[in-house]
């Protein structure tokens, strides 16, 4: 059996940076590898995997729900690689875990742990929950010097906890925080806000 890895961190943590490398490292050696990504994250054009140190490579298999990984060859690839592996559903990810044992490929996944009100992703979760290495790619904190564990959603330049889960290549943008600048910063945005009563 091959390991299934998830290496987790905020937003602004160069995981994707850390996946192309990986990527880059295999392919030097001539040896194939297999990039994954949800078909949702949009944000840099369909295929594309790009971090935001502008390296960017071609994704080969973009999933939806309906995707089953498991009805697909893979003859001579070495390693899986999955960017955005938080948006990927509980069952996609028991699929990954099944590819690590029946063929043998190690499967790296790259990922946010929560959402921007601090809870597990679908794909974090049972990442969490089956994964044989669980690893932080760490990154500091936007307000602080403190590593930052959650993500700051904002919009209009004001920190909220409002709207959907997912929001993909909206406006909004997200900071990494340390928990006790995510609770001021969010704390400070509820009292600046117009009075209800009175
Ligand atoms: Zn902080």
């Amino acid at each position: 059996m091959a390991k299934l890895y998830f290496r987790h961190g905020t937003v602004g943590s160069a995981k994707t940076l850390n996946l192309l490398a990986v990527a880059h490292n295999y392919r030097q050696q001539g040896k194939k590898v297999l990039l994954v990504k949800p078909e949702l994250d949009t944000r840099f054009g369909k295929e594309s995997i790009r971090s935001r140190a502008g390296l960017e490579m071609e994704a080969d298999i973009l999933v939806k729900p309906s995707t089953n990984l498991l009805e697909r060859d893979y003859d001579n690839i070495s390693c899986i690689l999955v960017d955005e592996a938080q948006f990927l559903s509980k069952a996609l990810i028991e699929q990954l875990r099944e590819i690590t044992l029946i063929h043998k490929i190690p499967v790296i996944c790259y990922g946010l742990r929560t959402d921007f009100r601090s809870h597990l992703f679908e794909g974090a979760m049972r990442l969490m929950e089956v994964a044989d290495s669980i690893e932080e790619v760490k990154a500091t904190c936007h307000y602080c010097n403190r590593k930052s564990i959650l993500n700051l959603k904002h919009v209009n330049g004001r920190a909220t906890l409002d709207g959907p889960t997912v929001q993909l290549g909206a406006e909004e943008k997200y900071y990494p925080a340390c928990y006790e600048c995510y609770k001021s910063q969010i704390q400070q945005a509820s009292e600046t806000e117009s009075p209800v009563c009175c």
